[in-house]
């Protein structure tokens, strides 16, 4: 390990299980029983997993809230000679969770970084989807709101890329909707749920069907999931590129209900689902939501 030749302490961002003790690298248990001071997003939380390891180690909460203020303490330690092993809740740090301000602030120190590799929700989900993965896009989580949902999906529409999406149980039917919306019904998707656990669960076929088994499914609202949506094909009809330039062109110069008959008329799709696409470019329009 660095630390033993280095003056300064090493931030070690250390990946923890995803749900699966099992899956605890022994390099990650080295580090965590090494260090001066664990980092952690919930110290209650990662208590639980020092304990089932066997590990007594001086603890310090480090969550999206206080992140910044946390840096200067950090940064102090490191300069004393005291390693830091960053984790959170679980999974790899500062992939959708706290970490990549204190990075970025422990590499501008001047400080060595070392990652201790392990499970991450979103490779683990793109590497047993079956859609392509020679290039990938990852959103993490989409805005709460529809509106703003659907205009970040929006930018992604034409993208060639496999999307990988976090998202809450809570809204699963509600993005799935959106998506819909966006990428068109047929466009295939991939739902994993509760990856490397007891329940892990791969809900496939195209974002209607998904949509479908989301409403009937009671488990698919139960535990954690990634999303996947395949990348626009080279060979999909360009129908919604031009709904969307459409859209847009016609909401610049007409209020939105006008622009979504004049959209509905000129394309022949539906009004209500032009008037929502204008809207998901505008989510803060009045009308919006
Ligand atoms: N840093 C973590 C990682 O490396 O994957 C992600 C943290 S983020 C706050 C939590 C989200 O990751 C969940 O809402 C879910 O979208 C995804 N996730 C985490 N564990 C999962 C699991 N076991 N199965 C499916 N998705 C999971």
């Amino acid at each position: 390990m660095n630390q033993q030749t280095n003056r300064h302490g090493v931030l070690y961002l250390v990946a923890t299980p995803l749900g699966n003790l099992d899956d605890m690298v022994p390099r990650a248990v080295k580090v965590l029983q090494s260090v001066a001071l664990v980092a952690a997003e919930d110290t209650r939380r990662t208590g639980l997993l020092l304990d089932q390891l066997g590990i007594n180690q001086q603890m310090l909460s480090v969550h999206d809230h206080n992140e910044r203020d946390r840096i200067p303490l950090l940064l102090d330690k490191l300069g004393a000679g005291q390693s830091i092993a960053l984790v959170s809740d679980a999974g790899t740090p500062a992939i959708s969770d706290p970490g990549y301000r204190i990075v970025a602030e422990v590499v501008a120190a001047g400080f060595d970084i070392s990652v201790i590799p392990g499970p991450c929700a979103a490779v683990v989900a793109l590497a047993g989807g079956g859609l392509p993965t020679d290039r990938f896009t990852f959103i993490g989580f989409p805005p709460a709101r529809s509106g703003q949902r659907r205009q970040l999906f929006s930018q992604y529409a034409h993208c060639r890329e496999t999307l990988v999406i976090y998202e809450s149980v809570h809204r699963i039917d509600e993005s799935l909707a959106d998506a819909v919306q966006v990428f068109g019904a047929d466009r295939r998707a991939v739902v994993a749920r509760e990856l490397t656990k007891l329940h892990e669960s791969w809900y496939r076929g195209s974002l209607t069907e998904l949509l479908s088994m989301a409403r009937e499914d009671a488990n698919f609202h139960r535990g954690e999931l990634v999303i996947l949506i395949e990348g626009q094909r080279a060979d999909e009809p360009a129908d919604s590129l031009d709904l969307e330039k459409l859209c847009r062109v016609l909401a610049d110069e007409l209020p939105p209900g006008r622009a979504a008959s004049a959209a509905a008329r000129i394309s022949g799709k539906r009004r209500k689902d032009c008037f929502e696409l204008i809207m998901a470019f505008n989510p803060e329009h009045p009308e919006a939501d």
